[in-house]
Protein backbone atom coordinates (compact mmCIF):
# COMPACT_ATOMS: atom_id res chain seq x y z
CA UNK A 1 0.00 0.00 0.00
CA UNK A 2 1.27 3.33 -0.84
CA UNK A 3 2.02 6.02 1.93
CA UNK A 4 -0.71 8.28 2.19
CA UNK A 5 -2.08 10.70 5.19
CA UNK A 6 -5.76 11.67 5.75
CA UNK A 7 -7.87 13.92 7.61
CA UNK A 8 -10.78 13.90 9.14
CA UNK A 9 -13.23 14.89 11.50
CA UNK A 10 -15.55 13.43 14.29
CA UNK A 11 -18.47 15.71 14.50
CA UNK A 12 -20.15 13.29 17.05
CA UNK A 13 -16.82 13.78 19.34
CA UNK A 14 -15.59 17.01 18.62
CA UNK A 15 -12.49 16.06 17.53
CA UNK A 16 -10.32 16.53 14.34
CA UNK A 17 -8.23 13.31 13.09
CA UNK A 18 -5.27 13.12 11.50
CA UNK A 19 -3.91 9.29 10.55
CA UNK A 20 -0.65 8.51 7.77
CA UNK A 21 1.09 5.18 6.92
CA UNK A 22 4.54 5.93 6.45
CA UNK A 23 6.21 2.20 6.10
CA UNK A 24 7.68 2.92 2.61
CA UNK A 25 9.10 5.93 3.55
CA UNK A 26 10.45 4.87 6.75
CA UNK A 27 12.15 2.00 4.94
CA UNK A 28 13.46 4.69 2.23
CA UNK A 29 15.16 6.55 5.89
CA UNK A 30 16.40 3.13 6.60
CA UNK A 31 18.34 2.32 3.30
CA UNK A 32 19.48 6.03 3.00
CA UNK A 33 20.92 6.45 6.55
CA UNK A 34 21.86 2.36 7.18
CA UNK A 35 19.68 2.80 10.51
CA UNK A 36 19.66 0.02 12.89
CA UNK A 37 15.95 -1.05 14.36
CA UNK A 38 15.57 1.57 17.34
CA UNK A 39 17.08 4.87 15.35
CA UNK A 40 14.49 3.02 12.08
CA UNK A 41 11.74 3.31 14.92
CA UNK A 42 12.64 6.89 16.22
CA UNK A 43 12.92 8.13 13.31
CA UNK A 44 10.26 7.02 11.49
CA UNK A 45 8.20 8.05 14.34
CA UNK A 46 9.61 11.62 14.17
CA UNK A 47 8.88 11.93 10.61
CA UNK A 48 4.99 10.58 10.82
CA UNK A 49 4.14 12.98 13.22
CA UNK A 50 6.09 16.02 11.07
CA UNK A 51 3.93 15.12 8.27
CA UNK A 52 0.92 14.97 10.34
CA UNK A 53 1.69 18.40 11.65
CA UNK A 54 2.54 20.01 8.51
CA UNK A 55 -1.09 18.77 7.71
CA UNK A 56 -2.74 20.24 10.38
CA UNK A 57 -2.27 23.84 8.49
CA UNK A 58 -3.57 24.78 5.63
CA UNK A 59 -0.73 27.17 4.18
CA UNK A 60 2.44 25.83 3.30
CA UNK A 61 4.84 26.30 5.97
CA UNK A 62 8.17 24.93 6.32
CA UNK A 63 7.91 22.61 9.84
CA UNK A 64 11.03 21.22 11.18
CA UNK A 65 10.73 19.24 14.51
CA UNK A 66 14.17 18.29 16.31
CA UNK A 67 14.72 16.57 19.56
CA UNK A 68 18.14 15.81 21.57
CA UNK A 69 17.30 14.32 24.92
CA UNK A 70 20.85 13.31 25.39
CA UNK A 71 20.67 9.41 24.40
CA UNK A 72 23.05 7.56 22.03
CA UNK A 73 21.04 8.68 19.04
CA UNK A 74 22.42 12.22 19.53
CA UNK A 75 20.22 15.06 17.47
CA UNK A 76 17.08 14.13 15.35
CA UNK A 77 15.49 16.36 12.63
CA UNK A 78 12.79 16.02 10.73
CA UNK A 79 11.64 18.67 8.16
CA UNK A 80 8.68 19.14 6.31
CA UNK A 81 6.90 22.04 3.82
CA UNK A 82 3.79 20.74 4.53
CA UNK A 83 3.19 19.19 1.13
CA UNK A 84 2.99 15.33 1.85
CA UNK A 85 7.65 15.20 1.51
CA UNK A 86 9.26 15.09 4.04
CA UNK A 87 13.46 14.06 5.06
CA UNK A 88 14.81 13.34 8.11
CA UNK A 89 18.31 12.08 9.80
CA UNK A 90 19.55 10.71 13.05
CA UNK A 91 22.97 11.65 14.02
CA UNK A 92 23.91 8.57 15.02
CA UNK A 93 22.06 6.10 13.03
CA UNK A 94 23.91 2.33 14.73
CA UNK A 95 21.70 2.64 17.71
CA UNK A 96 19.83 -0.14 18.68
CA UNK A 97 18.04 -1.04 22.23
CA UNK A 98 15.13 -3.19 23.41
CA UNK A 99 13.12 -2.96 26.29
CA UNK A 100 13.80 -6.57 28.31
CA UNK A 101 10.25 -6.78 29.41
CA UNK A 102 8.60 -6.56 26.32
CA UNK A 103 10.81 -6.82 23.67
CA UNK A 104 9.91 -3.65 22.35
CA UNK A 105 12.30 -1.35 20.85
CA UNK A 106 13.20 1.23 23.41
CA UNK A 107 13.16 4.53 21.64
CA UNK A 108 13.14 6.15 24.76
CA UNK A 109 16.46 5.05 25.72
CA UNK A 110 17.87 5.27 22.22
CA UNK A 111 16.69 9.25 22.05
CA UNK A 112 16.85 9.80 25.97
CA UNK A 113 15.20 12.31 28.21
CA UNK A 114 17.07 14.99 29.18
CA UNK A 115 16.54 17.70 26.40
CA UNK A 116 14.05 19.31 24.48
CA UNK A 117 11.21 18.84 21.87
CA UNK A 118 11.50 21.90 19.36
CA UNK A 119 9.66 22.88 16.65
CA UNK A 120 10.38 25.58 14.01
CA UNK A 121 7.35 26.88 11.72
CA UNK A 122 8.33 29.16 9.08
CA UNK A 123 6.06 31.07 7.48
CA UNK A 124 7.56 32.79 5.02
CA UNK A 125 7.76 35.75 7.68
CA UNK A 126 11.03 37.30 8.99
CA UNK A 127 11.07 35.94 12.66
CA UNK A 128 10.06 31.68 12.31
CA UNK A 129 8.25 30.85 15.10
CA UNK A 130 9.98 28.33 17.74
CA UNK A 131 8.53 26.29 20.06
CA UNK A 132 10.38 24.86 22.88
CA UNK A 133 9.45 21.86 25.77
CA UNK A 134 11.01 19.82 27.59
CA UNK A 135 11.12 16.02 26.67
CA UNK A 136 9.04 13.62 28.86
CA UNK A 137 9.82 10.07 27.59
CA UNK A 138 11.75 10.39 24.68
CA UNK A 139 9.23 7.95 23.49
CA UNK A 140 8.26 10.88 20.71
CA UNK A 141 4.25 10.43 20.85
CA UNK A 142 4.03 11.75 24.50
CA UNK A 143 6.34 14.47 24.12
CA UNK A 144 4.12 15.51 20.86
CA UNK A 145 0.86 14.96 23.54
CA UNK A 146 2.97 17.03 25.89
CA UNK A 147 3.71 19.70 23.23
CA UNK A 148 0.27 20.05 22.25
CA UNK A 149 -0.94 20.27 25.24
CA UNK A 150 1.45 22.91 26.73
CA UNK A 151 2.59 24.64 23.66
CA UNK A 152 -0.97 25.12 21.53
CA UNK A 153 -3.30 23.93 24.33
CA UNK A 154 -5.05 21.38 22.87
CA UNK A 155 -5.18 17.89 24.40
CA UNK A 156 -4.19 15.48 22.13
CA UNK A 157 -3.90 11.66 21.52
CA UNK A 158 -0.60 11.05 19.49
CA UNK A 159 0.07 7.70 18.91
CA UNK A 160 3.14 6.18 16.50
CA UNK A 161 5.00 3.20 15.67
CA UNK A 162 6.98 1.29 14.10
CA UNK A 163 7.40 -2.15 12.97
CA UNK A 164 11.25 -4.04 12.12
CA UNK A 165 11.17 -7.02 10.72
CA UNK A 166 14.25 -9.83 11.50
CA UNK A 167 16.31 -8.38 8.86
CA UNK A 168 16.25 -4.85 9.89
CA UNK A 169 13.44 -4.07 6.79
CA UNK A 170 10.18 -1.48 7.89
CA UNK A 171 7.44 -3.86 8.62
CA UNK A 172 4.99 -1.08 8.96
CA UNK A 173 5.14 2.41 10.42
CA UNK A 174 2.16 5.19 11.38
CA UNK A 175 0.45 7.24 13.46
CA UNK A 176 -2.73 8.86 14.22
CA UNK A 177 -3.33 12.35 16.58
CA UNK A 178 -6.72 12.99 18.06
CA UNK A 179 -7.68 16.34 19.07
CA UNK A 180 -10.01 18.00 20.68
CA UNK A 181 -11.85 20.94 19.40
CA UNK A 182 -12.69 23.93 22.40
CA UNK A 183 -16.16 22.24 21.75
CA UNK A 184 -15.72 18.99 23.41
CA UNK A 185 -17.84 17.52 26.25
CA UNK A 186 -16.93 15.75 29.21
CA UNK A 187 -18.64 12.88 28.12
CA UNK A 188 -16.66 13.15 24.21
CA UNK A 189 -13.25 13.22 26.38
CA UNK A 190 -14.55 9.99 28.28
CA UNK A 191 -15.41 8.00 25.43
CA UNK A 192 -11.69 8.71 23.90
CA UNK A 193 -10.26 7.61 26.85
CA UNK A 194 -12.02 4.04 26.75
CA UNK A 195 -11.76 3.87 23.14
CA UNK A 196 -7.30 4.26 23.77
CA UNK A 197 -7.11 2.06 26.71
CA UNK A 198 -6.72 -1.45 25.11
CA UNK A 199 -6.76 0.18 21.37
CA UNK A 200 -4.56 -1.76 19.68
CA UNK A 201 -0.66 -0.42 18.80
CA UNK A 202 -1.14 1.79 15.50
CA UNK A 203 2.02 0.17 13.82
CA UNK A 204 0.50 -3.75 14.23
CA UNK A 205 -2.82 -2.52 12.32
CA UNK A 206 -0.87 -0.74 9.66
CA UNK A 207 0.92 -4.36 9.49
CA UNK A 208 -2.56 -6.41 9.34
CA UNK A 209 -3.42 -3.97 6.75
CA UNK A 210 -5.78 -1.64 7.92
CA UNK A 211 -5.57 1.75 6.18
CA UNK A 212 -5.34 5.24 7.74
CA UNK A 213 -9.07 5.90 7.25
CA UNK A 214 -9.75 2.30 8.28
CA UNK A 215 -7.93 3.21 11.64
CA UNK A 216 -9.78 6.54 12.15
CA UNK A 217 -13.29 4.63 11.51
CA UNK A 218 -12.15 2.00 14.49
CA UNK A 219 -11.86 4.45 16.69
CA UNK A 220 -15.18 7.12 15.76
CA UNK A 221 -17.42 5.70 13.67
CA UNK A 222 -18.97 8.50 12.02
CA UNK A 223 -15.92 10.25 11.11
CA UNK A 224 -15.62 11.86 7.89
CA UNK A 225 -12.59 12.40 5.61
CA UNK A 226 -11.76 15.59 4.31
CA UNK A 227 -8.91 14.86 2.44
CA UNK A 228 -6.34 12.15 1.08
CA UNK A 229 -2.45 13.00 0.45
CA UNK A 230 0.51 11.33 -0.39
CA UNK A 231 3.23 11.07 1.51
CA UNK A 232 6.84 10.33 0.49
CA UNK A 233 10.92 10.99 1.33
CA UNK A 234 12.00 13.43 -0.43
CA UNK A 235 15.04 15.59 -0.05
CA UNK A 236 15.20 18.72 -1.53
CA UNK A 237 19.06 19.52 -1.76
CA UNK A 238 20.92 20.23 -4.98
CA UNK A 239 24.45 20.96 -6.23
CA UNK A 240 23.48 24.57 -6.69
CA UNK A 241 22.42 24.56 -2.53
CA UNK A 242 25.75 22.16 -1.76
CA UNK A 243 27.59 25.30 -3.30
CA UNK A 244 26.12 27.50 -1.60
CA UNK A 245 26.92 25.84 1.49
CA UNK A 246 30.62 25.64 0.62
CA UNK A 247 30.72 29.44 -0.18
CA UNK A 248 29.29 30.19 3.17
CA UNK A 249 32.70 28.28 4.96
CA UNK A 250 34.31 31.08 4.18
CA UNK A 251 36.86 32.26 2.17
CA UNK A 252 40.10 30.86 4.31
CA UNK A 253 38.27 27.77 4.36
CA UNK A 254 37.68 27.10 0.48
CA UNK A 255 41.75 28.27 0.26
CA UNK A 256 42.50 25.65 2.62
CA UNK A 257 40.37 22.99 0.51
CA UNK A 258 42.01 23.66 -2.52
CA UNK A 259 45.56 23.98 -1.41
CA UNK A 260 45.49 20.83 1.01
CA UNK A 261 42.74 18.69 -0.54
CA UNK A 262 42.92 19.61 -4.17
CA UNK A 263 39.11 19.10 -3.41
CA UNK A 264 35.48 18.71 -1.33
CA UNK A 265 33.63 16.14 -0.47
CA UNK A 266 29.84 17.54 0.92
CA UNK A 267 27.21 15.51 1.83
CA UNK A 268 23.90 16.30 2.52
CA UNK A 269 22.86 15.07 5.88
CA UNK A 270 19.07 14.69 4.97
CA UNK A 271 19.60 12.06 2.34
CA UNK A 272 23.34 10.83 2.20
CA UNK A 273 23.96 12.02 -1.53
CA UNK A 274 27.46 13.03 -1.48
CA UNK A 275 28.35 16.05 -3.88
CA UNK A 276 32.25 16.15 -5.03
CA UNK A 277 33.99 19.33 -5.77
CA UNK A 278 37.66 19.17 -7.76
CA UNK A 279 40.05 22.03 -7.82
CA UNK A 280 38.62 24.07 -10.40
CA UNK A 281 34.94 23.65 -9.31
CA UNK A 282 36.59 25.12 -5.71
CA UNK A 283 38.38 27.71 -7.17
CA UNK A 284 35.21 28.63 -9.42
CA UNK A 285 33.45 28.83 -5.73
CA UNK A 286 35.94 30.78 -4.63
CA UNK A 287 35.88 33.63 -7.03
CA UNK A 288 32.26 33.32 -6.60
CA UNK A 289 32.53 33.94 -3.02
CA UNK A 290 34.79 37.18 -3.52
CA UNK A 291 32.25 38.76 -6.23
CA UNK A 292 29.50 38.67 -3.21
ZN1 LIG B 1 19.66 15.70 0.46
Amino acid sequence: MADKLVRGLSNKNNCRVFAVETTGLTEVARVKHGLWPTASAALGRLMAVALIMGAMNKSKDKITVNINGGGPIGTMMAVTKSDGKVKGFVANPEVHYQYNDTGKLAVGVAVGKEGYLQIIRDMGLKEPFVGNVPLQTGEIGDDFAYYFMVSEQVPSVVSLGVLVNDTNEILSAGGFIIQLLPEATEENIRYIEEKMRDFPAVSSLIHEGKSPEQILKMIFDDVEILDEIPVSFECDCSRAKMEEALISVGQNELEDMIATDHGAKVTCQFCNTQYEFDEDQLKEALSRSKNV
